[in-house]
């Protein structure tokens, strides 16, 4: 086992929020195309990761500083904290 510091964001997640829709929900309103999904944990909102072309889920950590996202793809389980680059499996 690999032991590493998690950030305080990261610690402070005790209940994971998933996609309630397997969209994301900007790309939708434009019909834009996405890549693979994330899932907001301090609102819950789903939106697309990096690998997509708009980058919805970085746009909306700038935008809002809601700093830890889920992968919400199946079969991915874990978080990212993108206020300190880490990230953790569960
Ligand atoms: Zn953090
Ligand atoms: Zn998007
Ligand atoms: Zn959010």
């Amino acid at each position: 086992m690999i032991k590493q510091t998690i950030c305080q964001h990261l610690s402070a997640i005790t209940e994971l929020r998933t996609a309630t829709e397997h969209v994301c929900e900007e790309c939708v309103k434009t019909g834009a195309s996405w890549v693979h999904l994330r899932t907001c944990q301090t609102c819950g909102t789903t939106l697309c990761c990096d690998s997509s072309p708009n980058k919805h889920a970085t746009k909306h950590f700038h935008a809002s500083h809601h700093p830890v996202v889920a992968s919400a793809e199946p079969g991915e389980r874990w978080l990212w904290c993108y206020a300190d680059e880490q990230m953790v499996g569960y």
